[in-house]
């Protein structure tokens, strides 16, 4: 099938390992959830076409292993830039039930405007939403410091599917509304 694309708008998964990017990437793209979800090697990216104010648009979506990569990043600069490259959108995942994660997000922030284009459309999203008793990052802090840094904030859970549509159509109308 050659279907039309009026756009394609890459977007960058970024954040530490394990906070679920993997997840809901796979949620987004196919509706699946995995339990035993294979940590990411290297960098690969799944494409979703949906239609935004009667436009075709092909969202690729790029995911990388985090912060084991994050290192290898730093040393390797022509991957960073790669993975950058042509983005017009990121979302930066933390785990809401791994402060560590939410504190890293700090530093993603700084890789990204540090590499990636300025307009580029940031959405921080709290992960496993649906770990409720292990909450250890509150929605308010972490709207504070999107409020802050100029970001969207969502919670998602993937393994619920909860807000996960939510998320990426948050970016990609937003990139739309800025871009074209
Ligand atoms: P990545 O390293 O950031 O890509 O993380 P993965 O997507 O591989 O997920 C890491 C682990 O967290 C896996 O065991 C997933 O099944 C689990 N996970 C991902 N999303 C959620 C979620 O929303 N809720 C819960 N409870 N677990 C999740
Ligand atoms: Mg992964």
């Amino acid at each position: 099938m050659n279907q039309r694309v009026d756009y394609v708008f890459k977007v960058v998964l970024i954040g530490d390992s394990a906070v679920g990017k993997s997840q809901l990437l796979a949620r987004f793209a196919r509706n699946e959830f995995s339990l035993d979800s294979k940590a990411t090697v290297g960098v690969e990216f799944q494409t979703r076409t949906l239609t935004i104010d009667q436009k075709i648009i092909k969202a690729q979506i790029w995911d990388t292993a985090g912060q084991e990569m994050y290192f290898i990043f730093y040393q390797y600069r022509a991957v960073t830039s790669a993975y950058y490259r042509g983005a017009v959108g990121a979302m930066l995942v933390y785990d809401i039930s791994k402060p560590q994660t939410f504190e890293h997000t700090v530093r993603w922030l700084e890789e990204l405007r540090g590499h990636a284009d300025k307009n580029i459309v940031v959405i921080l999203v709290g992960n496993k939403s649906d770990l409720v008793t292990q909450r250890a990052v509150s929605i308010e802090e972490a709207k504070e410091f999107a409020e802050t840094e100029n970001l969207f904030f969502i919670e998602t859970s993937a393994l619920e599917s909860t807000n996960v549509e939510t998320a990426f159509l948050t970016v990609l109308t937003e990139i739309y509304k800025t871009h074209c």
